[in-house]
C-alpha cells in the first residue's frame, strides 16, 4: 500500500462521514419541522431514499401547520373554530383566556324535543 492511497482513504472516509452527517442532519431538521407543525414525523422515514428527503423536507416546510386538540388530542387545520372529532370549540376557549370578556358556562350538548 502506497502512502498516496492511505491518504486517498483517509480523505475518502472524512468526506464519507461530513456527507452522512449532512444527510442525518437534514433529516433531524424535517423530523423537527414536523414535531413544530403537530405533523407526523414519520413521514421523514421516506427519506431513506436522498431523492425522498428532498421531496419531503420541501413538502413538511410547505405544509401549513395543525393545531391539536386540548380535549382529545387530535389534530386539526389552523383556521378550523371546531375539533372535528370532538366538537371541542376553540374560539369559545380562546374568548374565555381574555380578560374582561363574559363568557356563558358551555351548554351541555343534549336534545331536547319539541313541546306538543
Ligand atoms: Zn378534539
Amino acid at each position: 500500500m502506497k502512502p498516496e492511497d492511505a491518504v486517498g482513504l483517509v480523505f475518502a472516509l472524512v468526506i464519507g462521514v461530513a456527507v452522512l452527517a449532512i444527510y442525518i442532519g437534514l433529516i433531524v431538521l424535517g423530523v423537527k419541522i414536523a414535531i413544530r407543525k403537530n405533523r407526523s414525523p414519520h413521514w421523514m422515514w421516506f427519506a431513506i431514499h436522498p431523492v425522498g428527503l428532498i421531496i419531503t423536507l420541501i413538502v413538511m416546510a410547505s405544509l401549513p401547520p395543525l393545531k391539536r386538540c386540548p380535549q382529545c388530542g387530535n389534530t386539526t387545520p389552523e383556521r378550523a373554530r371546531l375539533c372535528g372529532f370532538c366538537g371541542y370549540n376553540y374560539e369559545a376557549a380562546f374568548m374565555a383566556q381574555q380578560p374582561g370578556v363574559y363568557m356563558p358556562p358551555p351548554q351541555p350538548n343534549v336534545y331536547i324535543p319539541p313541546q306538543r
